[in-house]
């Protein structure tokens, strides 16, 4: 079987370390290039199926340029864009496959699809809240992830207004999340703990597998793993 080629970007950070690790131990994945910050992007895309982006919000103009000149497939799991820097991948996915995950472990997926059905059965007389905590050294606040769960509550629940949303920095915790519904008389949480990175990297991985073959689009990683 053909190997899927990947370039990996913002590969001597955490996540990229670990997404290094994880592919050599798998059989159809091989990372022919590396970036890191400093590199030029454009030359090392050319020669690879997808390319996955672990590196910081700021990368992501030159990502997006480097993959439309070359009509190359993106994974980005980077967190922490701008409403420009979104508009750019929206664009960019007008032209290119581009699976753009801010959580990419399955149990963060069952999260969201729980989360939804939540709000749904618990409706307005509950309060919501998202309680998210990571290591001290994580730059963007709230997570991603939080971004995604305070957006399903509110397609939830039809409203405009700001989910409260608790951001903690501390130690080396790698992930928490709970959603609070408080009622009268009941409160209810569903929380999901990562202990490794590994899940993020095993999801990211199946992503690019999944996206290599697909027709322009932005997908989510509820697409790749057909929730
Ligand atoms: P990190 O700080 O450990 O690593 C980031 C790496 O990117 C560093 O090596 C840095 O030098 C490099 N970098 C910075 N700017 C760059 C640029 N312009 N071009 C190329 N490389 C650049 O961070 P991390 O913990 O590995 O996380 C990276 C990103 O992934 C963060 O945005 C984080 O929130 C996100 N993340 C997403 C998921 C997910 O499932 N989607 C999971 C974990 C982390």
């Amino acid at each position: 079987m053909k190997k899927i080629r990947v370039l990996l970007i913002g590969a001597a950070g955490r996540m990229g370390k670990t997404i290094v690790d994880l592919a050599s131990r798998e059989s159809n994945i091989e990372i022919v290039a590396q970036c890191d910050l400093g590199d030029a992007i454009e030359p090392a895309m050319k020669n690879c199926d997808v390319a996955i982006d672990f590196s910081h919000a700021d990368a992501i103009e030159e990502i997006c340029r480097a993959a439309l000149q070359d009509r190359q497939s993106l994974v980005i799991g980077t967190t922490g864009h701008s409403p420009a820097q979104r508009e750019a991948i929206e664009k960019a996915g007008q032209s290119v496959p581009i699976v753009f995950a801010s959580n990419f472990s399955i149990g963060v997926n069952a999260l969201f699809a729980l989360t939804h059905s939540a709000a749904e059965i618990l409706r307005d007389e509950f309060d919501v809240e998202i309680i998210e905590t990571h290591h001290r050294m994580k730059k963007d606040a709230p997570s991603g992830t939080a971004k995604t769960l305070a957006e399903i509550l509110k397609k939830a629940r039809k409203i405009d207004n700001e989910i409260p949303t608790r951001s903690i920095r501390e130690g080396d915790v790698v992930g928490e999340h709970t959603v609070v519904f408080a009622g009268p008389g009941e409160r209810m949480e569903l929380t999901h703990r990562a202990s490794s990175r590994e899940i993020f990297a095993r999801g990211a991985l199946r992503a690019a597998e999944w996206i290599v073959d697909k027709p322009p689009g932005l997908y989510s990683m509820q697409d790749v793993l057909g929730l």
